[in-house]
């Protein structure tokens, strides 16, 4: 059995014996299903979200009822914590749209990576945003930590150090804007190691999954592509 039949079976939410079970067919049919469709439906959400043209979609008590004993969210999208960049609402979708993880500064470690590669390998989405952002707190944080070799205290610590190898990269490169390319780097960095997971890697190289690295503005609510958009 492949490793997405494995955990489809392992994770599959046990159904209840009685009462209607939906069929997939009720399912929206205009779910993008390519790593380019998914892409360009959430850039398009983007961009609404940007001029304030909101559609608000997939946001009533039928999709909900749609979708009470079956998703499959055609992204994924990892991002920080900081209350004001909410994935939903940047990229204007709704219920059943997407996976969501957030951490401070989009650090991860087994668990987050672990929930992150859940909608590739069980749902099919073909679709991984790694979204850092402008005036990042959590980067913030890390770089005048380690800059500074003042740790950050208790289980921030973890953020610092999951933030590490972004700080590196930037710390010898300088910069007028060190913290926000640090957030920029952090982005990349998380990308590539998606990419490249053991897992994942399969998938891009077939190009059913793409892992897009990207960064949010707060001054004007878009999201800038950094690198791995599907063509
Ligand atoms: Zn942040």
């Amino acid at each position: 059995m492949s490793v997405a039949g494995s955990l489809a079976g392992s994770f599959a939410y046990p159904r209840a014996s009685a009462g209607p079970s939906p069929s997939p067919s009720v399912l929206p049919s205009t779910a993008p299903d390519s790593p380019k469709a998914a892409y360009e439906q959430l850039m398009a959400g983007n961009k609404r979200w940007v001029s304030g043209a909101l559609q608000h979609p997939d946001r009533d008590p039928t999709r909900r009822e749609l979708l009470a004993h079956k998703q499959e969210p055609y992204g994924v999208v990892l991002s920080c914590i900081d209350s004001r960049v909410p994935p939903e609402l940047v990229f204007d979708t709704g219920l059943g749209d997407l996976y969501v993880m957030r951490t401070g500064g989009q650090a991860v470690g087994p668990v987050v990576t672990g929930s992150v590669e859940y909608g590739p390998l069980v749902s099919g989405s073909p679709l991984i945003v790694v979204l850092g952002h402008q005036r990042c707190g959590a980067v913030a944080a890390a770089y005048q930590a380690l800059k500074g070799g003042k740790p950050l205290p208790g289980n921030l610590r973890a953020i610092e150090l999951a933030l590490r190898p972004a700080y590196e990269q930037i710390a010898t490169k300088g910069g007028v804007e060190p913290v926000e390319s640090m957030a920029r780097a952090q982005a990349k960095l998380t990308a590539d190691a998606l990419r490249g997971n053991r897992d994942l890697a399969p998938m891009v190289s077939k190009g059913t999954l793409a892992v897009v690295s990207a960064y949010y503005s707060l001054d004007t609510g878009q999201v800038e592509v950094l690198d791995g958009a599907p063509s």
